[in-house]
């Protein structure tokens, strides 16, 4: 499984619809302070389910929405679309016969986010699965916030236990195990 597109459009400071092309090997993204690229980074955490509004450096989870500018009205909706190459066939159960699997959430102003999966409507819970699966999703190991390293380090031993869970691929059971238990 190889992410080759990122696609925002009305996240955060990308009002206009934009693509980032995520190339074989390494891919960097350079500019001056503010112009976006922690919101990049961000909007990959939020299209994988990511729910924390502190975690988005919002107080709510509409604050992802295009806010407007001196020459821009605020949008209603912001959506960020995933795209990824499953030619391997790598990707999870239910998914390893696809080619491709587009994502798309889109949060619109008082009414929460929608996800589609191949162009079909599903819930949060089904994309949570399908990364948690893959050993990856909002909260895999592999995107490294500011300031994640020193927490790691002063983490107490549980917390670090469930970032080497989550790198070894079992988070998806324990998900699943403690949906068992509620039933
Ligand atoms: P640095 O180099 O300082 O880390 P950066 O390139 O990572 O900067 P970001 O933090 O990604 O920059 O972008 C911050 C910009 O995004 C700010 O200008 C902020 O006003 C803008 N921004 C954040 N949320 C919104 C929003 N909802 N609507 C419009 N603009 C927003
Ligand atoms: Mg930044």
């Amino acid at each position: 499984m190889q992410f080759t597109k990122l696609r925002l459009n009305g996240f955060k400071s990308f009002v206009d619809p934009t693509d980032l092309v995520i190339a074989d090997g390494l891919t960097g993204v350079v500019g001056p302070n503010g112009c976006g690229k922690s919101n990049l980074l961000e909007a990959l955490r939020w299209v994988m389910g990511e729910n924390r509004p502190t975690a988005m450096r919002g107080a709510g989870m509409e604050d992802v929405i295009f806010g407007g500018a001196a020459t821009r009205n605020a949008r209603n909706f912001a959506e960020v679309s995933l795209t990824i190459d499953n030619a391997d066939r790598l990707a999870p159960a239910g998914f390893n016969e696809e080619d491709q699997i587009d994502i798309i959430r889109r949060i619109t102003r008082d009414a929460g986010s929608a996800y589609k999966l191949n162009g079909k409507d599903v819930r949060a819970r089904d994309v949570s699965m399908l990364f948690a699966d893959a050993s990856t999703g909002a909260h895999s190991p592999a995107l490294v916030r500011q300031g994640q390293i020193s927490e790691l380090i002063n983490a107490k031993p549980k917390a670090r236990r469930r970032v080497l869970e989550e790198a070894a691929g079992i988070s998806g059971l324990y998900q699943r195990r403690h949906e068992a238990e509620l039933k």
